[in-house]
């Protein structure tokens, strides 16, 4: 173990000594469905009294389980062994609201009965809506409304035209997919319930729900900006093998400004690869998302 691990750790160590108390008593306050233990943040105490020897054989597992593509994978295993950025920035979204960095994908599904408690109704704003009943969280409307403020000084303007979606919401539009299509065909363009990244309250769908938007400047706008607001894009062009969905150039999710630096940076912009990895994570430190 590099002279860096020791120093981090030993940091880390003080930093937690002092704050301990009140960083997890907060942790607890501000999540509801997941149990944020301080498992779930491994920071100092639970590293040096159980992991210190073995903390990056967690991270290689996490790695090998996630089964990112070779080149990333190792990308990432050199970045550990030469400095602690991955490792820091990975300790300062671990203690960012969990739902922003949960994976909700095909298989992994949210409780049918998780409701964000922050939702706030949508109006027209730097942003403009399309209709009247759309919320978001909190954190993510005011992240939208700093990305539609930079959007418009460049003369375009971000429309969110669906928002948040219950269990229930999405268990009716996912139906009536597979009435229309089939299920096979509605599987690649919707989620089933508990599996819409909507339920979160941090996704928004972007001015048009069709393939020509990819084409506006609204949509080259997203792509080069989007993360440095926090916004990423779930289902990019050629990962419908990964993701599980065609793309879609319209379909953001809020996921915080460090994890979308970190997508960007470790994961090549790959959404579902960073939280996959994040996923398998938490997993070795036997944590459940409810
Ligand atoms: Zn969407």
């Amino acid at each position: 173990m590099s002279r860096f691990f020791l120093l981090v750790f030993v940091f880390l160590f003080v930093f937690s000594y002092v704050s301990d108390n009140t960083v997890h008593a907060e942790a607890h306050n501000e999540t509801d469905n997941i149990v944020f233990t301080e498992y779930y943040n491994p920071d100092a105490n639970i590293i040096i009294s159980n992991y210190y020897d073995n903390y990056i054989e967690i991270l290689s597992s996490a790695l090998e389980n996630a089964e990112l593509p070779k080149n990333i994978s190792d990308n990432i295993k050199l970045n550990i062994d030469s400095d602690t950025a991955f490792i820091n920035s990975l300790f300062i979204i671990m203690e960012s609201d969990p739902y922003l960095w949960v994976l909700v994908d095909k298989v992994r599904p949210l409780s049918a009965d998780y409701e964000p408690q922050d939702l706030i109704r949508l109006s027209n704003s730097s942003y403009r809506v399309n209709r009247a009943d759309l919320y978001l969280r909190k954190i993510a409307e005011l992240s939208l409304d700093e990305m539609a403020s930079a959007a418009r000084e460049e003369g375009l303007t971000l429309i969110v035209i669906s928002a948040y979606r219950t269990y229930g919401y999405q268990a009716d539009l996912y139906a009536r997919y597979v009435s229309q299509m089939g299920q096979r065909e509605a599987d690649r363009v919707s989620a089933r319930p508990g599996h819409s990244q909507h339920q979160l309250g941090t996704t928004v769908d972007f001015n048009s729900i069709s393939s020509t938007f990819a084409t506006t400047r609204e949509s080259r706008w997203l792509t080069a900006n989007a993360s440095r607001f926090g916004w990423s894009l779930s289902y990019p062009q050629g990962f419908e093998h990964i993701t599980g969905y065609i793309w879609e150039s319209w379909h953001y999710r809020y996921v915080g400004k460090d994890l979308a630096e970190f997508i960007d940076k470790y994961f090549e912009g790959i959404q579902q690869y960073a939280l996959r990895f994040i996923h398998e994570y938490i997993n070795i430190f036997n944590i459940s998302a409810d």
